[in-house]
């Protein structure tokens, strides 16, 4: 029997790592089709002046050990990505200028000995949920959980933004069981890092391989439609007018772009398109890429600023599309000091991200005013930063939304209470034969590109085993 024929819509992680898997598998004969002249989505890298640029994504939670490492091992190529994992000492919380690792050092935030009880008791009862509490946890909040033993801001800020760093929504939003999966896969793994050589040699690895397996891949080719008929993907149609014809349509473009507008609602029935787009997303992020005259920021590679005590009040400005003074809680890789290849010797690179306003609430000119406000947050955590900085680079939601759609959002389909486990969104089309949904919106569990990933081994294996 020959080949099937797939159609891939997308070089995203789960795009490329679908296209690659199958590709390997010897059973199908892939065709990638992406809009964009760049491979790799939301984990695309690329140039400027010297150093070496990520779209949008910085920090990979457990590499080598992750999705993104197994899918390497499924193709027999773990070596095509090397990975830098982060050092103990070098990945800390900066905490209104107080520097601290966690969860060792929490105590130096002022916590007294009593409080520092409730708080180890919470984190420690927490991570202590096994597999068969976990889908029963997915209904309660973090924020919930938190406050069964400890109502303080500082608590609350401090955890509030590692969910915030893990799945970009809100902790009140937060399913426990969710978080306590990620958290302790990393703990186990202790493989947080980056790849050497930028996000994007990810997908680009995977997109080299998938070349050598016979695999074909269309860059700058959007892909206008998905031809359906009779309830079943008969092929694409391409921007230019020419159509594809193939066995099964993948989808790494998102769930609702796919059924909205490359499939078309008129396929489908009230309940599911109800469904879909009752399905809301992760926050927005805005990422300040700063190069640097020196290297300023020593034997750090990562730093977790919080400079407010009331997260709460600062997300809610933000998410509203109001633009502070000063990003005050900022996720800072110092991407040179992880991979030196990122930069000219002698320089240094990093990034300052944190969650932005969505595309709609930037008005014109205040795109400045947000870059601004990340400047003044970093002038905050690092004071006289300013003074060394050749060139910074703000990349916002709306960029993110012109260049790969889902409105900008950071992860996809959020893994919020209601939106994680059998809640996510279906890997096979309910009601389009032929038709399949692969990126991070029907990831089941993971963080970030390790949640998309997911998406790409598990329709791997329902479709070769
Ligand atoms: C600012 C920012 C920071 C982040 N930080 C991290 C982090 O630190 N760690 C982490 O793990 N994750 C991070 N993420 C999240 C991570 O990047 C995403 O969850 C993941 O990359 C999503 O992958 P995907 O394959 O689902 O989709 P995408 O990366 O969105 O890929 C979809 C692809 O489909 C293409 N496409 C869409 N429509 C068409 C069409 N009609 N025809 C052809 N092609 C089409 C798009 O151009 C795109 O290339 C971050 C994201 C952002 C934006």
């Amino acid at each position: 029997m020959g080949k099937k024929k797939v159609a891939i819509i997308g070089s995203g992680i789960a795009g490329s790592g679908i296209a690659v898997l199958l590709a390997h598998s010897g059973e199908y004969e892939v065709d990638l089709y992406e809009k964009n002249g760049i491979i790799g989505g939301r984990f695309a890298s690329y140039e400027k002046q010297g150093f070496r640029l990520d779209v949008g994504c910085h920090m990979i939670a457990n590499c080598e050990n992750g999705t993104m490492g197994e899918i390497l091992k499924i193709v027999e190529r773990p070596e095509a990505v090397r990975w830098r994992h982060l050092s103990q000492d070098g990945y800390v919380f900066n905490y209104k200028g107080t520097e601290f690792l966690y969860p060792s050092q929490i105590d130096r935030i002022g916590f007294t000995e009593e409080e520092l009880g409730r708080i180890m008791q919470f984190y420690g009862e927490t991570l202590s949920l096994t597999e068969d509490q976990y889908e029963a946890y997915d209904k309660i909040s973090m924020l919930e959980q938190i406050e069964k033993y400890i109502q303080d801001d500082r608590a609350r800020t401090l955890f509030g933004f590692l969910s915030g760093l893990y799945f970009v929504v809100r902790d009140e939003e937060t399913p426990v069981g969710e978080w306590v999966r990620c958290g302790k896969e990393m703990m186990a793994n202790r493989t947080t890092g980056y790849p050497i050589g930028g996000t994007g040699a990810i997908p680009e690895a995977y997109a080299r391989i998938l070349e050598e397996y016979g695999g074909r891949i269309h860059r700058a080719t959007p892909v206008r439609r998905i031809v359906v008929e009779g309830g079943a993907a008969r092929g694409v149609e391409l921007k230019s007018g020419a159509f594809r014809a193939c066995d099964i349509v993948i989808s790494n473009a998102g769930l609702k772009p796919t059924v909205s507008s490359l499939v078309g609602r008129e396929h489908y029935g009230s309940e599911f398109l109800r469904q879909v787009d009752a399905y809301e997303y992760s926050f927005c992020c805005g990422a300040l890429k700063v190069a640097l005259d020196e290297p300023v920021i020593e034997e750090r590679e990562m730093v977790l600023y919080i400079g407010t005590d009331d997260l709460v009040a600062l997300e809610k400005e933000v998410v509203e599309g109001r633009i502070p003074a000063a990003m005050e809680y900022l996720m800072v890789p110092v991407i040179s000091s992880v991979d030196p290849t990122a930069c000219p010797e002698g320089r240094q690179l990093l990034i300052a991200g944190t969650g932005a306003g969505a595309p709609d609430c930037t008005a014109p000119g205040d795109r400045d005013k947000w870059r601004q406000a990340y400047l003044n947050g970093l002038e905050s955590a690092f004071p006289g930063i300013g003074e060394h900085i050749l060139w910074a680079a703000y990349t916002s939601p709306t960029d993110i939304d012109h260049l790969f759609g889902e409105d900008g959002n950071v992860i996809g389909i959020g893994q919020k209470i209601g939106q994680v486990g059998e809640d996510r969104p279906p890997i096979e089309d309910p009601e389009i034969r032929n038709l399949y949904h692969c990126s991070a919106d029907s990831g089941m569990h993971g963080i970030g590109g390790e949640l998309a990933a997911d998406s790409a081994l598990r329709l791997y294996r329902m479709l070769v085993g």
